[in-house]
């Protein structure tokens, strides 16, 4: 070959290089990484760069602005059927492309390469109440300040608008209530600036088993190729089901959120559970900066929500005047007895898990917790430390299923006993304090029933 041959050649595979470089995503948006993608426009292939002004808003944003309006639908399925795996946004006039920060350098703390698939947009308002106990803070690798709006001192209790009590969290007891959307937002954010990547708003249509790896297949029609998965799709899981994991029938409360702007008569640093007006539950409300995040819910016999007289009298109780119209309803899925929550190189965590305490819903916890397991197990198993996940259904079910499998219990007991259970469950010396340390994080139930247990035994003895 002529020396002048092997210039032109090694020029044409520099260039070749340099194309697929540019269409390797590398944490920054960048317009070249469409250079591959081509449309069909008039019946000829035409690359996309020749139809359309191509643009970097920002680091995240690429926008496409084509010359010609009619081929917009065009470009945006060509986007959405390359390899890119990426979703297009198109507004009728412009497609933005929003790269998640991707940086293989910064793949994710533990050094593992992170895909989250989410349904959703964005979620600006969350139904849930964002009470959460501080002790968690050592379950997460970041401050949360930020998203904390309130730290609690009271715990108010009442009956029907009466009857009150109060426990005093002032102590070694702190409880938060944190704006869920900001939370789970910062964590989010966490997770890309480590490396982790999101695909959203995009749907899970298939999962397959194919070479020991899970095959996904979204609604984009691109497959995605792991080795572990979690499962995190909350209350409504589709695919815990699918896998075998947690219980074969879910139970579920049923609930009401909302939330409303001031206070009320809610104190900025207390909450109130009331008890009375809901049959088989109860209503709670939380302070956020400057509003009010409320629930109803009921927790045994399906027991439903719909009568809009007393639901009045519960925002009124807390110094509302009326019901509003925008309120969420929700099945939230309820802890259930213990159950397997992993299989082969697959898990749930969260409410997919089933793990939400069903006496008081409190769910961010476990979350969080079984989130962290499932990260230290999997880890363990990619090092080759152990060889199944058996271990992580074992944690939790030992440090969380033991204390809710008594908090079924109770909630069994002191919803259809309501004014008995307020009376020996709350209006007692010590009650309050003890649910304090509950959703402080201090207690189990577990705790609770053995000390009641001791007590009776030592009376039946003496
Ligand atoms: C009214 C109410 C008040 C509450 N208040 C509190 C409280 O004060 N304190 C507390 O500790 N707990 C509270 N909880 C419980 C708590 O909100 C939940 O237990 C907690 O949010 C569970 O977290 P999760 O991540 O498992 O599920 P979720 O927070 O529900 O998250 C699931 C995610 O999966 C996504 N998703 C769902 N399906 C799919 C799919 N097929 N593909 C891709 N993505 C999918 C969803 O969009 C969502 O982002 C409350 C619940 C309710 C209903």
């Amino acid at each position: 070959m002529k020396e002048k041959e092997i210039q032109e050649n090694m020029n044409k595979s520099i260039e070749a290089t340099q194309r697929n470089f540019n269409t390797i995503r590398t944490g920054r948006a960048n317009a070249s990484l469409l250079d591959r993608v081509s449309v069909e426009y008039y019946g000829a292939e035409t690359p996309i760069k020749s139809l359309a002004t191509i643009s970097t808003v920002d680091s995240q944003t690429i926008s496409i602005q084509p010359f010609d309006i009619s081929c917009l639908q065009a470009i945006e399925k060509s986007i959405s059927m390359s390899d890119l795996g990426i979703t297009p946004n198109n507004d009728g006039k412009v497609i933005r492309i929003n790269v998640p920060p991707l940086t293989a350098l910064n793949l994710s703390k533990k050094g593992y390469s992170v895909l989250i698939i989410e349904k959703e947009k964005s979620q600006d308002y969350k139904p849930c109440a964002g009470g959460m106990a501080s002790s968690m803070q050592r379950f997460l690798p970041l401050n949360i300040e930020d998203c904390i709006e309130s730290k609690i001192k009271n715990v108010e209790f009442r009956w029907k608008a009466a009857d009150n009590v109060t426990a005093d969290l002032t102590g070694e007891s702190p409880f938060w209530i944190v704006k869920r959307e900001k939370l789970d937002q910062l964590l989010l954010d966490e997770s890309l600036s480590n490396g982790a990547q999101i695909m959203r708003p995009l749907l899970i249509e298939k999962i397959i088993k194919k070479n020991d790896k899970w095959e996904i297949t979204c609604n984009n029609k691109i497959k995605y190729i792991t080795e572990f998965l979690v499962i995190a799709d909350g209350s409504q899981s589709k695919w815990a089901s699918y896998f075998n994991l947690g219980p074969r029938k879910p139970k579920f409360a049923n609930t009401i959120s909302l939330r409303l702007k001031g206070l009320g008569e809610i104190p900025r640093d207390a909450v109130r559970f009331e008890f009375g007006f809901i049959k088989y539950g109860f209503a709670w409300a939380f302070p956020l900066r400057e509003s009010l995040n409320i629930g109803l819910g009921t927790f045994i016999n399906n027991g439903l929500l719909e009568n809009q007289a007393i639901n009045k009298q519960v925002i009124r109780s807390f110094g509302f005047d009326d019901f509003p119209h925008k309120t969420i309803s929700k099945k939230l899925r309820i802890w259930n007895g213990f159950h397997s929550i992993n299989g082969d190189k697959v898990l749930a965590v969260g409410d997919a898990a089933s793990l939400c305490d069903p006496f008081l819903a409190e769910g961010i916890r476990p979350s969080l917790i079984s989130s962290f397991y499932a990260a230290e197990y999997i880890d363990q198993c990619l090092s080759g430390k152990v060889d199944d996940l058996n271990l992580y259904t074992k944690k939790i079910n030992n440090i969380w299923g033991k204390s809710m499998a008594w908090g079924r219990r109770i909630a069994q007991v002191f919803y259809r006993f309501p004014r008995t259970g307020y009376q020996l469950g709350v209006k007692r010396k010590t009650a309050p304090k003890r649910i304090a340390q509950i959703l402080s994080g201090e207690m189990s139930y577990e705790d609770i029933a053995k000390r009641v247990i001791r007590r009776l035994l030592t009376r039946s003895e003496s």
